[in-house]
């Protein structure tokens, strides 16, 4: 059997200035032990313009935070007034990427067939992208989460070989429990993160689908994230509200203790 190291990333969204941010994780670094970082991987994904302030504090204090950011442009290069490109990322040393997450899907727009060009964008630059699916309100009400979620990991994976997607990790995110405080039982947050691991091996390979770290996501807290972590299929969490307080992230890290 894989054993896959559970993955707690912090997407910090549209908070903490550059100052913030350099405090924060300081502050992260200071509460975080090597005992934390053997048994869970401790990601953060700041705004673009905390990322060169967040690198400088890892590289410099050979921190084992990771960090990543939160959008990617799917061109390289050129006239896109305000992307962010893949290049940019990679030279800043970033580990991870999220792309489509529901916020970007909402009010960006952003299409499946976007998110397939953001995850070839990520990895074309060595970044590992945290490709974000789940369902709305009225699909899950629908009972249709799962064809629904499926369809979006299809056509965020559309044309990604094997060797590529064997790495990527998959967030999902019931759209309707992002910073609602609303947070999916167990069982259901199992039942999709099953579910999109059975469509990894059905796409590529039993072999790859158990190597793939599946996130939940939607209101995580220190108080509900042992319930969700003990499901077979869930392999980490992302980490909106609850990431912005460095003792609560800190103690969802710990969620074994
Ligand atoms: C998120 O931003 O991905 C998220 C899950 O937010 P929250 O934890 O606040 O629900």
């Amino acid at each position: 059997m894989t054993t896959r190291t559970p993955l707690m990333a912090g997407n910090w969204k549209m908070n903490l200035n550059h100052l913030e941010a350099i405090a924060h994780v300081q502050k992260l670094a200071f509460a975080l032990t090597d005992k934390d970082y053997d048994a869970v991987e401790v990601a953060v994904l700041p705004p673009f313009v905390d990322l060169r302030s967040v690198q400088t504090l890892v590289d410099g204090d050979k921190l084992k935070i990771k960090y990543g950011a939160q959008d990617i442009s799917a061109h390289d290069s050129g006239a896109y007034t305000g992307e962010i490109s893949g290049p940019m990322l990679s030279k800043l040393k970033c580990t991870y990427v999220a792309v489509g997450h529901s916020e970007r899907r909402q009010y960006h727009g952003e299409s499946d067939e976007i998110c397939n060009a953001k995850v070839k964008a990520a990895f074309r630059h060595g970044i590992t992208p945290i490709l974000c699916v789940g369902e709305g309100l009225d699909i899950r009400k629908a009972g249709e989460q799962v064809p629904y979620t499926l369809s979006q990991l299809d056509g965020g994976l559309e044309g990604v070989p094997a060797d590529q997607v064997e790495s990527i990790v998959i967030a999902y995110e019931p759209v309707w429990a992002i910073g609602t405080g609303e947070v999916a039982t167990p069982d259901d947050a199992q039942e999709v993160c099953g579910a999109i691991r059975g469509r990894l091996a059905e796409l590529y390979s039993q072999e790859l689908a158990d190597k793939v770290r599946i996130q939940y996501g939607g209101s995580v807290k220190s108080g509900n994230i042992a319930a969700i972590m003990a499901q077979p299929d869930v392999d980490g969490a992302l980490i909106g509200g609850a990431a912005l307080d460095a003792d609560e992230f800190v103690k969802i890290v710990r969620f074994r203790d």
